[in-house]
């Protein structure tokens, strides 16, 4: 076990904004984070591949794991299920890594319920014309999709002020730059030390 725990980071943010390339780009340059693979009930989109974006499996197997707890949170969204699995968040986060979920809004409210100290950024596209035109352009989606997660976004616009940031991914490298420091910097609060301050508070009482 790590001298100091990691943190959970929820990253979250609407259907095309970018958020899993950056996240890819935070994992590739620094070593302390770790990405959780959720597992979802959606069908695989061209070029993902098993255990590396998601674990794929059925509504069945889902609601098997979900009765026998195994998931932080999970949620719903456009008729599917996605759900983060327990046992890797606690390991890595005992090992010290900050640990990065990538979830939608129920599921990190849910995980601020859990986790009070959890970290909560939300990343948004320059604009909505702009947001409509990443969700367009990258072509793995049909028209209804796309407007079923246009539609979730303006569900989930009314949570932003529930998040502790809200980054605008208009430049990939400055963006993965920002959350970087936003949270090493989150590394700081008391909160997320009490382990530390409970030693010094002991050792002062032996002064
Ligand atoms: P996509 O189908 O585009 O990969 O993901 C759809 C939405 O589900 C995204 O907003 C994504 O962040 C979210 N999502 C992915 N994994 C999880 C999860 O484990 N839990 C929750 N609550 N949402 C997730």
């Amino acid at each position: 076990m790590a001298e100091k725990k990691g943190i959970i980071v929820v990253v979250s943010g609407f259907s095309g904004t970018g958020k899993g390339t950056l996240m890819k780009r935070l994992t590739a340059e620094y070593d302390r984070y770790m990405l959780s693979v959720s597992m979802t009930t959606r069908q695989p989109r061209e070029g993902e591949v098993d255990g590396r974006e998601y674990f794929f499996t059925t509504d069945e197997h889902f609601e098997e794991l979900i009765r026998e707890g195994k998931f932080i949170e999970h949620a719903g969204y456009c008729g599917h299920y996605y759900g983060t699995p327990r046992d890797f968040v606690d390991r890595n986060l005992e090992d010290g890594k900050d640990v990065l979920l990538e979830i939608e809004v129920q599921g990190a409210l849910q995980v601020r319920e859990i986790y009070p100290e959890a970290l909560l950024i939300f990343v948004a596209a320059p604009s909505i014309e702009e947001l409509k035109k990443r969700l367009n352009g990258r072509g793995t989606e049909d028209p209804e999709t796309i407007a079923r997660r246009l539609e979730r976004a303006k569900e989930e616009v009314k949570y932003i002020d529930r998040y502790d940031h809200l980054l605008i991914n208009d430049d990939l490298e400055s963006c993965t730059r920002l959350m970087h420091e936003i949270i090493q910097s989150a590394h700081t609060a008391p909160a997320r030390n009490t382990g530390f301050i409970q030693t010094i508070r002991e050792d002062l009482e032996r002064e």
